[in-house]
């Protein structure tokens, strides 16, 4: 049978132009791709790229009032959201473009259109056009999602952050997980009065339990109000709550930032202030609220169940180790399948259904010591096993050290940093490795290439220590602080 392309993509994030370029640039493929909004995706548009852009932005409130103290005579002034928003769009707009040429260059076909599946080879795309192709590669990825409330609709996701129209004074985030920690830290660098409700009783769930505890603390630390065992009850608008009796009583508060002036998204999504009731009985009124309750798959409306794709409970498409799905024609990865949901990881997906499907060369995709960081201030850097799911698989030796880096301690900041490595009893391998600090991500990347490598405790005993850094503790931890 002729096809009209090799494979389409559906999909222009990282993983789905990765392998739409590979497959073309270096695998001969005819291919052809749709994205229905922006080229590169979550990744590019609304998620780490300007999120890690905010993270600089926030970070510099804290290096002028550092400098003052390092001798350096400067004078804080305020953050000009306008300004940083205009250059960060501008950015995302360079980005978006060098995504086009790239497919481009790699001779791919673009279709700006959503598209949708008919049959196993077939696709139909909303400016009426119907294509076929031997193999389709669903790579659609995920979308933040709001939980089951009345007038959740009033909260902000993550998505909407970016195109705020300026920021608010005051904001709830609900959420424990990287979305909720992340943004209360660069939100309260810029100044928003932060308020963190998360139902369980410690943030970062499956994380280690130490570094969790230091970047919780840490938080605190810097003023942010987080209040573990605890969630959104109830919502609405300020003022109907006001007119209805409620939020005008003397238990009701109102977050520190709260002004009278409005913040209002572009997105629409926000419309003034939000007056909420936690599960513990509080009553308060934020500038906002941001749901950062996880995200779900983009599989809605594809038409994938009635082709027989499997889909899972989440929604997510279920696949195997070479990203096929039951019905051999089609293929999917990235956050649709909800495997590992990170960048790096779609990007590897992509290369090996190429490699499988277009190189002859059958090639699993390896989830194993995936290291990743998360953005928070301090940082986290982590990759392996936490001491907790380490001690449940076998005997583990724990070395561990906690400390203030000494350009905190020159100026007596409070801020501590903690080094950790899990070891095998058995094998002496190191078997996970997490790191607390300012450049943890960038740390825990080289620390990744050993602990991939199968590095024992002994390998990092006998590297030499990089001195005066705070990493050098990962090879200087002699004695284990317990075993379990
Ligand atoms: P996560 O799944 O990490 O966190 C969701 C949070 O919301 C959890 O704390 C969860 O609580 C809580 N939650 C879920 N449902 C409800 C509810 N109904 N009411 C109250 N709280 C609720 O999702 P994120 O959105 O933070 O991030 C999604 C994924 O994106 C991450 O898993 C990660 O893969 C990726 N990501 C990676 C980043 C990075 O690499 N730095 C940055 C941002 C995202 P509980 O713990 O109790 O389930």
């Amino acid at each position: 049978m002729n096809f009209d392309y090799d494979l389409f993509v559906i999909g222009g994030g990282s993983g789905g132009v990765r392998a739409a370029r590979v497959a073309a640039g270096e695998a001969g493929a005819k291919v052809a791709l749709a994205e229905e909004s922006r080229y590169g995706g979550t990744c590019v548009i609304r998620g780490c790229v300007p999120k890690k852009l905010m993270v600089f932005a926030s970070e510099y409130a804290g290096v002028a009032d550092e400098a003052g103290r390092y001798g350096w005579d400067v004078t804080r002034g305020v953050f000009d959201w306008a300004a940083f928003s205009k250059r960060l769009n501008g950015e995302l707009d360079r980005l978006e473009g060098v995504y086009r040429r790239l497919l481009d260059g790699s001779g791919v076909k673009m279709f700006d259109s959503r598209a949708t599946l008919r049959d196993a080879h077939t696709v139909a795309l909303d400016n009426g056009d119907v294509v076929t192709a031997k193999h389709i590669l669903v790579a659609t990825g995920g979308h933040p999602v709001r939980p089951d409330l009345p007038n959740a609709n009033l909260g902000i996701v993550s998505d909407d952050i970016f195109h705020l129209a300026a920021l608010p004074k005051s904001i709830l985030i609900i959420g424990g997980g990287y979305i909720a920690c992340e943004f209360a830290c660069i939100l309260q660098g810029l100044g928003v009065d932060v308020t963190v409700y998360y139902r369980g009783a410690q943030i970062l769930r499956g994380f280690d339990d130490e570094a969790r505890g230091l970047i919780a603390d840490a938080m605190c630390e810097r003023g942010i109000k987080l209040h573990t065992g605890t969630n959104i009850l109830d919502m609405c608008p300020a003022d109907q709550a006001a007119e209805a009796g409620q939020g005008a009583g003397p238990d009701v508060l109102r977050a520190a930032g709260q002004s009278t002036h409005q913040t209002k998204a572009s997105t629409g999504s926000n419309q003034g202030p939000v007056w909420v009731k936690s599960t513990t009985g509080h009553e308060t009124v934020f500038d906002q609220v941001l749901f950062a309750t996880g995200r779900k798959a983009n599989t809605a409306g594809l038409g994938l169940e009635d082709l027989g794709v499997k889909l899972g409970r989440g929604g997510q498409i279920e696949v195997d180790s070479y990203s096929q799905t039951a019905v051999p024609s089609i293929y999917a990865i990235g956050d649709v399948t909800d495997r590992v949901n990170l960048t790096p990881v779609a990007i590897r997906e992509g290369m090996a259904f190429v490699e499988t499907v277009f190189k002859g060369n059958p090639t699993p995709v390896d989830h194993d010591l995936i290291p990743s960081a998360v953005f928070t201030q301090p940082e986290m850097g982590t990759v392996g096993l936490s001491e907790e799911a380490a001690r449940e698989r076998e005997e583990i030796e724990v070395y561990s050290t906690s400390f203030r880096p000494m350009q905190s301690a020159f100026i007596d900041k409070p801020d501590r940093v903690l080094m950790k490595l899990i070891v095998s009893k058995a094998t002496r391998k190191v078997l996970g490795c997490h790191i607390v600090a300012p450049g943890a991500g960038e740390m825990i990347q080289m620390a990744g290439i050993a602990i991939k490598m199968g590095a024992t405790k002994e390998d990092f005993d006998r590297t030499v220590a990089v001195h005066p850094t705070m990493s050098e503790e990962l090879v200087t931890m002699r004695k284990p602080v317990r075993t379990a």
